[in-house]
């Protein structure tokens, strides 16, 4: 008998393009609206629709083979299905990426390092930020220290008073606070890449969770430039987003509030929204549900589990944020920010109840991951 070397075990060619990613994201639900897909696509044929609440990719190769048809798919451009935070196993790939190993069933929220509670020192960071001004402080601090060139943010489209949230560019202090705050519509940041300078080469991410998957989706599986130059992602803890036409169709025709009359909004167990008279209104959520933007109904993403530095308001401290480091990058800039006083922080066990709702809150998106995709995002312990 002949003794045969072991075999290598071989890794399966990524041969996956624009019509797997149609056909097994962009129609059936998972499709988030990232944006991570358009991106990176090299060929500029993918283009992405935010108006009137569709918030997705399409290919825009019009004489060619029909919306799930992309022609540099023939030619095996795999590119869009790399960056894409929920094709295929993405989870579990992005954890083994990033982490070195698969979530524990009971990691609800994702593998993480720290939680603590922080606030900007600053107080005009402080102050126009939407819980403690942790992610302005991180954003102008890294700007000033010469750590990232540029950060994709959101603004509010014109003067405000549509509350059309936009994606932008953040390269000074002032465009940061002008973007601070929280918007509850949907706000593709990562679009903002396609606006950058080339020279800006070090680029942080403000996103909703399922933006912050994209960078690492992207960086796993070698989806090119976009992957190298996203060096710092910020998430925003999130359960959903509303339909732009939850302006008009219950904030106005049932209460009366005119968008053009709002000031700030902030969500706290109801919608909160303070008008520019002084008025303050409260909103019960169960009747904001039926805007639910189409792109969260399948989410299962609460606390931004793949960023450097995830951020929520949930908790006892309104002007705290509830600030989740998972990363060594996130930990090396928590601590260069505190040990430069420019952030106080406090132990997250000075609110355990924030904490404990953020994991029942996670387990409560992870459930909504359907059964017809792969598994790992579905898996839960009993509680
Ligand atoms: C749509 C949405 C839903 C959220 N849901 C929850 C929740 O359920 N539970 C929870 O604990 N926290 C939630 N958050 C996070 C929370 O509102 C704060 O953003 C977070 O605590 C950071 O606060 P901060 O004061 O440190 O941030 P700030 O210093 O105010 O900075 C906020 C950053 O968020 C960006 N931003 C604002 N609106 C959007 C948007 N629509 N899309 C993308 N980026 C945006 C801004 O451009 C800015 O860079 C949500 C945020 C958003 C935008
Ligand atoms: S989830 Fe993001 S990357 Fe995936 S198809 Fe939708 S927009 Fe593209
Ligand atoms: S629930 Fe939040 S994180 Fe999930 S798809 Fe909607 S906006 Fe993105």
């Amino acid at each position: 008998m002949v003794a045969t070397e072991p075999q290598a075990e071989k890794k399966e060619r990524w041969t996956f393009s624009w019509k797997h990613l149609y056909d097994e994201v962009v129609t059936t639900g998972l499709c988030t609206g990232c944006a991570g897909c358009v991106v990176v696509c090299p060929h500029d044929v993918l283009s992405y629709d935010d108006q009137n609440g569709v918030y997705k990719p399409w290919q825009n190769e019009a004489e060619y083979g029909g919306p799930a048809d992309c022609s540099h798919g023939d030619k095996a451009c795999t590119t869009c299905t790399r960056a894409c935070p929920r094709f295929r196993t993405w989870e579990t790939e992005i954890d083994n990426f990033m982490f070195g190993r698969e979530r524990e069933a009971d990691e609800h929220s994702g593998i993480y390092k720290d939680v603590l509670l922080a606030r900007a020192a600053d107080p005009e960071l402080h102050e126009n930020g939407q819980d403690g001004g942790l992610v302005s402080a991180i954003l102008v601090y890294a700007l000033e220290h010469d750590m990232i060139d540029a950060a994709l943010v959101s603004y509010l489209e014109g003067d405000g008073s549509t509350w059309k949230a936009i994606p932008g560019i953040a390269r000074t202090r002032e465009e940061v606070i002008a973007s601070a705050g929280s918007r509850y519509t949907y706000s593709a940041n990562t679009m903002a890449y396609m606006d950058l300078d080339k020279e800006e080469q070090r680029i942080a991410l403000v996103g909703m969770s399922c933006q912050s998957s994209s960078p690492p989706a992207m960086k796993a599986r070698k989806a090119g430039k976009a992957a190298r130059r996203i060096s710092l992602n910020i998430g925003l803890l999130c359960s959903k987003t509303f339909d732009d036409a939850i302006f008009e169709e219950l904030f106005e025709a049932k209460y009366g509030l005119k968008k053009s009359e709002m000031r700030k909004m902030n969500i706290k167990g109801v919608f909160q929204i303070w008008m520019k008279n002084g008025d303050y209104h409260e909103v019960p959520l169960k009747e904001c549900h039926a805007w639910t933007r189409e792109g969260c109904k399948m989410c299962p993403d609460f606390a931004a589990e793949h960023a450097d530095i995830s951020t929520g308001g949930i908790g006892a401290f309104n002007d705290w944020t509830l600030t989740v480091v998972r990363t060594d990058t996130g930990r090396e800039l928590m601590q260069r920010m505190i040990d430069d006083g420019w952030i106080e922080t406090r132990p997250g066990d000075d609110d355990p109840g924030a904490i404990a709702l953020m994991h029942k809150l996670a387990a409560k998106s992870r459930k909504r991951w359907p059964e017809f995709a792969v598994d790992a995002p579905r898996r839960l312990t009993k509680d």
